[in-house]
């Protein structure tokens, strides 16, 4: 599960963040409203966690800009105050829950569980069963001949886009954009690396590359 996290008050985001990738979610943080709507759009996030009080760009203004655009990606609206217009507002604005300053962090893991029960129906992430393996990317685990592999976050996020799309090449690009985000500082060159981790971490050549473009799952099934 990736996540964006928008909220300009740096304590509350640094200890959010902290929070979140101990749960195992892969967190990004921007913290003025311009920055967030710019990472929003590339949709590369499966939850974002958006704040309604922002420099630059409030939060409603935000949710707006980012449903106008056609995404569909669940939004938890953090609010400060409590009024039911507030509550309101941001509903309408396309949040898809929301959550009162100041919370508790099981709260917020809670709700976090609750909206990527609710993606994971409409999308992937559920177990996906191949005569190969069987991954659960929610736990980060593959079983294979009856023996469990545990995969980082990353790994586990790089088999799920793979193992979703069996049989389909994956740009490099692509898989770099949706794994660390452009924003991330790092190399597109971790694509391989992780590639290789995967490999090497599964014992399989499942995983194929087509030279200069990227990479894809093979499909046994369509394979004579
Ligand atoms: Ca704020």
């Amino acid at each position: 599960m990736k996540l964006l996290l928008i909220e300009d008050e740096h304590r509350l985001a640094d200890a959010l963040s902290y929070l979140l990738k101990k749960s195992g979610y892969d967190t990004d943080i921007a913290s003025d409203g311009e920055t967030g709507i710019e990472m929003a759009l590339t949709g590369i996030y499966d939850i974002i966690i958006l704040d309604r009080m922002l420099p630059k760009l409030d939060g409603i203004s935000i949710l707006q800009e980012f449903r106008h655009e056609g995404f569909a990606t669940p939004v938890l609206f953090l609010t400060a105050k409590d009024t039911l217009k507030d509550r309101v507002q941001g509903l309408d604005a396309g949040a898809d829950d929301y959550l009162v300053k100041p919370f508790s962090s099981e709260e917020l893991l809670a709700r976090l569980r609750a909206l990527s029960r609710r993606k994971n129906k409409e999308l992937v992430s559920a177990k996906i069963t191949i005569p190969e393996m069987m991954f659960d990317p929610l736990r980060g685990e593959v079983t294979k001949e009856n023996e469990i592999i545990q995969l980082s976050v990353k790994e586990s996020l790089l088999l799920e886009l793979l193992m979703s799309n069996l049989g389909q090449v994956i740009t490099k690009e692509r898989i770099f954009e949706k794994i660390w985000g452009y924003y991330s500082g790092t190399e597109i060159a971790n694509v391989d690396l992780y590639i290789h981790y995967l490999r090497k971490k599964l014992n399989t050549t499942s995983i194929r590359t087509v030279r200069g473009v990227g990479y894809f799952f093979e499909d046994k099934q369509y394979v004579s």
